[in-house]
């Protein structure tokens, strides 16, 4: 393929080898107005090339940056992103599928802050995702996390949309960059709220209780700390239990997904387990998360955090990031639970 000067070659197939590879590259490319070349598109995953998630986050990407893109169809597995200059933009994105909107969200959302003026999205899909952030993690978690660094966005969850229909909405509002200030996470801070929702979609409430008994156990909450949220609008049956644990600084979701053969017990047995393991330890970046604020801080004023273990996830986000901006990221490993985690920002 026919590169432009000062192309940068990333193997999306290195590390972990799935949608992130790209969708780092594709935010990174756009932002800093370098073009990238992404060769074998998560190429580490069973059916490689690109699926409509990541065909949207393509398409959203360029639209943010009027990008020439070679590549951009179903299946691809190269793409050539050519960026130009950062805008804002007004515009629906149909994912096409129950893909993740708030994955295609995350890909838009940093060029979004860079470009000066106000955005505003509908992004239609899939809003709660095994595999990727469902709504609550995106709006409780990572957005005020965001809006600390100086890049604020409003998020409103219009219809869920659950695996295999879609058919879900978010709507989003991207404020132009105010105030860039550096990252501090190293405490949690007193706690604030902590409780377990349920959320299910043409599925019988008792499936709900069961699930808000099996995490009660796992974590001895009185029932106040249950909230059941009983979807009416969606097109096709879902459920998922987040556990929601605020603190002064953070906020931290763990979830688990519903699906056939697996018991409401296992469902709330597993976002409670997961939450109880948080609650172990007191690094206040949960690992979810960690990997999710590697970009925006190495973009915006840069920071420190104070983690868990990182996962594979999150030392393939420092290798690409690396290849782009160099290494910004310095881990400074204490034991198995506790990692601080330094980014060097752009601005
Ligand atoms: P692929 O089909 O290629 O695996 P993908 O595009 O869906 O890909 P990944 O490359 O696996 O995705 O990236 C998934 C992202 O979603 C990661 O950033 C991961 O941290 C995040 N994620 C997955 N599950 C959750 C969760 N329960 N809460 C928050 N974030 C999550």
């Amino acid at each position: 393929m026919n590169t432009p000067n000062h192309t940068i070659t990333i193997d999306g197939s290195s590390g972990e080898g799935g949608g992130q590879v790209l969708r780092t590259s594709l935010s990174l490319s756009a932002a800093l107005g370098v073009p990238v070349l992404v060769e074998n598109v998560r190429g580490g995953r069973k059916k490689p090339g690109l699926l409509r998630q990541h065909l949207a986050c393509v398409r959203v990407a360029a639209a943010t940056c009027d990008a020439d893109v070679v590549g951009a169809e179903l299946g691809s597995g190269e793409v050539l992103f050519t960026p130009g200059a950062l805008r804002p933009i007004q515009r629906v994105v149909k994912v096409g599928s129950a893909g993740s909107t708030t994955l295609v969200l995350q890909t838009a959302l940093l060029p979004l802050a860079l470009a000066n003026g106000t955005s505003t999205l509908e992004i239609q899909g899939g809003t709660h995702n095994p595999w990727a952030p469902p709504f609550e993690a995106l709006d409780l978690s990572f957005r005020p996390l965001l809006a600390a660094l100086g890049a604020r966005f409003e998020l409103i969850l219009a219809r869920h949309g659950f695996h295999p229909a879609g058919g879900g909405s978010i709507h989003v509002t991207m404020h132009a960059l105010a105030d860039v200030t550096p990252l501090s996470l190293l405490e949690r801070g007193a706690p604030t709220e902590h409780y377990v929702q349920t959320i299910t979609s043409q599925i019988a409430r008792r499936v709900a209780e069961r699930e808000w008994d099996a995490a009660r156990r796992v974590l001895a909450w009185p029932s106040e700390q249950w909230r059941n949220v009983q979807v009416e609008a969606a097109l096709c049956p879902g459920n998922l239990v987040n556990v929601v644990m605020g603190f002064e600084t953070i906020t931290e979701v763990t979830t688990a997904f519903g699906e056939r053969k697996k018991s409401a017990e296992h469902v709330g047995g597993e976002a409670a387990r997961a939450a109880r393991k948080y609650l172990e330890h007191d690094a206040p970046v949960g690992q979810h998360l960690a990997d999710q604020l590697l970009l925006p801080l190495a973009l915006l004023g840069g920071g420190t955090f104070r983690t868990s273990t990182p996962t594979p996830h999150f030392q393939t986000n420092v290798e690409t990031i690396a290849q782009f901006l160099g290494d910004v990221v310095t881990v400074e490993r204490h034991d198995e639970h506790d990692a601080i985690v330094t980014v060097r920002g752009r601005l």
